[in-house]
């Protein structure tokens, strides 16, 4: 029973929505399911008593409500949440209405109206609830004092109607308030928890993707081949020198050398392949569904633009040279043993003179082949 009742409130709840999305799907569920009941309980009631008309329309609101949950569970798109909500928001708004013609059982039925505000509120946000309530309230007041009073089967006094519209425009007003400031504090947490989650994935010196952000994207290159059965290949380049850069420049100019680098790597490469700073003055290549010469050849074209204009750094000219050394991921590599290799083949490319790229490929069968090695 309990496990129904649960199924039931969190049905609709899909993992790949917004919280604020679940959120509302499940008070939409748990407010049909409270609507359809009372509306049912009180019809059933209307019906013993003999009063068909009431009660043939607190059977249709419990339907209504009914149709409105199902609404959004049979078809699970914004568009049927947008009509599921207007659908359950209409339904009490139509109730509130008679019940406030009608006057209900000895003409308590107008309390209902402060349902109203809150709930609209919640469902339909600030801006289109704000709508709604503006409609409402002209319908409700129309339909108080617009008609004389043998238009209604209830009769209230003058002071009781002014009293309802203000003390409902009251409420309204708190309501409207309150979902807009939830609204605002809902939109400055994830502005900021964006923010955080970007810092955390991102360098701030270069703004390039950091190690973390690189190891997230590698897992998802990773899932994305053994999918397609394409292979990717990782490379790592490492600075020649900067040491002596920064003992020559100082660090400061350092920096400015590694932010230059940066621009110049992602100048050569295409949308979907990722660069990102791995730690220090290394950098890492990722070259989404492309072979490992492929990969060479790309890195070649970047090598020679680093080493052959020189970098302007407070108006003097800095030659800068990198090396680098890739590995292609297929099924059999696994991600961590291919950065391996790929750091292999940047110390092999260091040891055999700097300003070169080596290929892991190359260097498994024999490690000191000059194959390996390309440099203009
Ligand atoms: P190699 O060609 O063998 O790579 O020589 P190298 O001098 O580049 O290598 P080494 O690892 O000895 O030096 C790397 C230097 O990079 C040392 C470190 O101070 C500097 N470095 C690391 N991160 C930064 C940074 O964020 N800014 C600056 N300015 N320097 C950095
Ligand atoms: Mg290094
Ligand atoms: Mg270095």
């Amino acid at each position: 029973m309990i496990s129904r009742f649960k199924q039931y409130v969190f049905s609709g709840v899909k993992s790949y929505h917004k919280d604020e999305t679940n959120r509302r799907i499940i008070v939409v569920n748990l407010f049909a399911a409270v609507g359809m009941s009372i509306t049912f309980l009180l019809g059933t009631r209307a019906f013993i008593d003999a009063e068909y008309s009431l009660s043939t329309t607190l059977y249709i609101a419990s339907v209504a409500f009914a149709a409105s949950q199902q609404l959004q569970i049979r078809f699970s798109s914004a568009t049927a949440r947008t009509w599921s909500i207007t659908l359950l928001i209409s339904c009490l708004m139509v109730l509130t209405l008679l019940l406030i013609i009608t006057g209900g059982k000895d003409n308590t039925g107008p309390l209902w109206i402060y349902l109203v505000p809150p709930v609209t509120m919640f469902f339909a946000g600030f801006v289109r609830g704000l709508l709604a309530l503006i409609a409402f309230t002209i319908t409700c007041a129309i339909f108080l004092f617009g008609f004389n009073d043998a238009a209604f089967s209830a009769n209230y006094t003058y002071a009781f109607k002014t009293r309802l519209l203000y003390s409902f425009l009251t409420v309204s007003f708190l309501s409207a308030f309150y979902e807009f400031s939830r609204q605002k504090s809902y939109d400055t947490a994830l502005y900021l928890s964006e923010q955080f989650e970007r810092q955390a994935k991102h360098d701030h010196l270069t703004n390039l993707l950091n190690r973390r952000g690189a190891q997230q994207c590698l897992d998802r290159e990773y899932a994305r081949m053994l999918r397609s059965k394409r292979a990717f290949s990782v490379a790592i380049a490492d600075v020649d020198r900067f040491k002596s850069i920064n003992d020559t420049l100082g660090h400061e100019q350092g920096d400015e050398v590694l932010r230059q680098i940066a621009k110049i790597f992602s100048s050569r490469l295409r949308g979907q392949d990722i660069l990102a700073r791995w730690g220090g003055e290394e950098f890492m290549f990722i070259f989404a569904d492309t072979r490992e010469s492929d990969a060479a050849k790309a890195l070649e074209s970047i090598r020679e633009l680093l080493s052959k204009a020189p970098l302007n750094i407070d108006g003097k000219k800095v030659h800068v040279t990198s090396s680098f050394g890739i590995c292609e991921v297929s099924a059999g590599t696994d991600v961590s043993s291919a950065i391996r290799r790929a750091d292999m083949a940047l110390y092999f490319a260091k040891d055999n003179g700097r300003n070169r790229i080596c290929a892991s490929s190359s260097i498994s069968p024999s490690p000191f082949s000059n194959s390996a090695l390309s440099k203009v």
